[in-house]
């Protein structure tokens, strides 16, 4: 979910591939290539590492027409074989892809029947190869061939391809990765790239595919845009680029934080996706899969994190519990290591790190894999230590997270998580299949869900005003909400450097209510879910002493709106899921108040992004 630039004109297009990337470095990646065209014969540098890296490989910096991808590997490890660009069988044919296509298995084995042999463990190599098949047997031209074989697969892409035999040609396609194309004067040349930010001193005129859209760009002429799936014509709306490159970068946001709190619809969406199979009335991961007998015969589930996992994790106690009926720790990698703790081989340790690379949880795992535990890594870059040191896992398919306080990580790894949790739910029977479906089909609404609480963002900026100058601040939820304030919390003390605490809602009686003043704000998750009345009368405790109440509460609440300074209404959703949805105003809230403190939000002082240090 990367980087993608491309050149096809007149200039020397290795310049224009390498600067590009770079410019593209700021998504995060694992692996870096290129492929040039000399008018003769194509030549392919890759390697695992970053772009300074590729620059050492490549020997033939010559042509016209080239390609360049920085990626970030969701299929086989970040190895040099793996990395883009991949060819085709006969060597015709070059791809770049960012995404997944996730019927690659399927297709990959119809095509080993038909001889085509791999090199790679990626997914790519896969539709490279089913474009090559599909342009053989219906003798057609690369955009056609490409078009037939979009159509039969299924996931998510932006890709370049050309074809060596036909080098005044690019074909490109997005679904659910973005792709510009910048047209150069009187179209003598074109640039192609995930964002504009690679080509903007070249031009300023940008087309951006909309998602089941291709291009068929040829030097000298119009761009040619057609729907993948019906073939119809669209009019190619040319743009005219007004920002600069640090905005473009960030997608036009002013922080890569908030940019990552507006991704959340996607990231969830791309974590379930392929795994989530409504129709079927199934879930399909395959680490679970395939070590049923470990998870069903486990005596306890054995969670170590650190920070925002570490709240992950605590939701998913809840969600395992009541799902799955198995019994959850949850502890912090640093404390277990350290304790000698009381591991067995019954016991399954689920590892969560957004980088797989801190270095506590790293130690954790060893520590609990000496010990005889299973242990089962969720981590959201690929091949990174802790999903290499598991004995199975599943990934986040968050994308690249850039922004120092983890925010997509959050919630999808809670989706992952969920996913895990039904699926065994569903083998021990723990679950009735009604109520199952209904889980099922209500995770699969979340991102709409999450992207309608994302509306609530000026009336969170607006509160943020009058909290801007707090000196503290108390989070408290009840349930899966504990944690979600706990993270709410923790957010806030990250980037605004305002001391905050998190509780649940019912012990702020055994200490916290002491602190509470007229200048105390306290975030309550109130959702009308659960524990409601309880939670209605800790707001009541706090008014009687005169605290600040911001609460988040399910939409249409009328009860806490009486008795709250400010009400945040989110949608209403299972229990289970609702840290997904109440988590959202709290990310904003942080956001905002250190924005208007004039906080650094990406990088906050003193903070790393992956704590590989113990
Ligand atoms: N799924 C592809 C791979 O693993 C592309 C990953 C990317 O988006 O960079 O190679």
């Amino acid at each position: 979910m990367c980087g993608i630039t491309g050149y096809i004109g007149y200039r020397d297009a290795y310049p224009i591939i390498i600067n590009g990337l770079q410019r593209l470095e700021y998504r995060g990646y694992d692996s870096a290539g290129l492929v040039l065209y000399d008018g003769n014969q194509i030549n392919l540098a890759k390697t695992k590492g970053k772009v300074s890296d590729l620059i050492e490989r490549v020997t033939n910096k010559e042509g016209h027409l080239g390609i360049g991808h920085t990626r970030w590997a969701t299929h086989g490890v970040p190895n040099d074989i793996n990395s883009h660009p991949h060819t085709s069988q006969s060597g015709n044919l070059v791809i770049v892809h960012n995404g997944i296509i996730e019927n690659y298995d399927t297709i990959k084995k119809e095509l080993i029947n038909r001889g085509y042999i791999f090199h790679s463990d990626t997914d790519t190599e896969v539709l490279i190869n089913l474009i090559e098949e599909v342009q053989k047997n219906n003798n057609v031209k690369l955009g056609k061939a490409v078009q037939i074989a979009l159509n039969e697969v299924v996931g998510a892409y932006a890709i370049a391809v050309f074809d060596r035999r036909n080098p005044d040609e690019i074909v490109v396609a997005r679904l659910g990765s973005p792709i510009a194309i910048g047209v150069g004067k009187d179209k003598k040349e074109f640039f192609i790239a995930s964002d504009a930010s690679p080509f903007i001193e070249y031009t300023k005129d940008a087309i951006y595919l909309d998602d089941e859209e291709m291009a068929i760009i040829r030097v000298g002429k119009d761009v040619k845009i057609r729907k993948i799936k019906d073939d119809s014509l669209v009019d190619a709306d040319i743009q005219e680029l007004q920002m600069n490159l640090e905005q473009i970068e960030k997608g036009g946001y002013e922080h890569f934080m908030l940019k990552e709190i507006y991704e959340q619809p996607r990231a969830i969406k791309d974590t379930y996706r392929g795994r989530l199979l409504r129709d079927e009335g199934i879930i399909k991961m395959a680490g679970v899969e395939d070590n049923m007998k470990k998870f069903l015969n486990a005596d306890r589930i054995i969670i170590v994190a650190c920070g925002t996992s570490w709240h992950a994790g605590l939701v998913a106690e809840y969600i395992f519990e009541e799902f799955s009926r198995i019994p959850v720790e949850v502890e912090y990698a640093s404390e277990f290591r350290y304790r000698n703790p009381i591991i067995t081989e019954k016991d399954v340790v689920i590892a969560i790190s957004q980088s797989g690379e801190t270095a506590d949880t790293l130690a954790a795992i060893k520590l609990a894999k000496e010990k005889g535990a299973f242990v089962f890594g969720v981590c959201n870059v690929v091949g990174s230590s802790i999903a290499r040191e598991s004995h199975a896992g599943a990934y986040t398919h968050a994308g690249p997270e850039i922004g120092v306080a983890s925010t997509k990580a959050f919630t999808t790894q809670i989706t992952v998580l969920s996913l895990i949790a039904l699926r065994l739910a569903r083998a021990k029977g723990t679950m009735s299949s009604s109520d199952y479906r209904l889980h099922l089909q209500e995770l699969e609404l979340i991102p709409g869900k999450v992207e309608q609480a994302l509306k609530v963002n000026d009336h969170v900026k607006e509160i943020a005003k009058e909290y801007l100058l707090s000196t503290n601040c108390l989070y408290l939820g009840r349930g899966y909400n504990f944690p979600v304030a706990l993270e709410g919390a923790l957010k806030l003390k990250e980037i605004s450097y305002i001391h905050a605490e998190g509780y649940p809602a019912a012990e702020m009686k055994h200490g916290p209510i002491a602190l509470i003043d007229d200048r105390m704000p306290v975030i309550v998750i109130a959702i009308n879910r659960g524990h409601y009345e309880k939670t209605v009368s800790n707001i009541q405790e706090i008014k009687s002493r005169s605290g600040k109440i911001i609460a988040v509460v399910t939409e249409g609440d009328t009860t806490v709106k009486g008795i709250a300074d400010h009400i945040i209404e989110i949608p209403d959703t299972e229990e289970a899921f609702s840290p997904l949805l109440t988590t959202i105003p709290l990310q904003l809230l942080s956001y905002h108040i250190a924005v208007m403190r004039n906080c650094n939000v990406d990088q906050p002082r003193n903070l790393a992004k992956s704590v590989t240090v113990e």
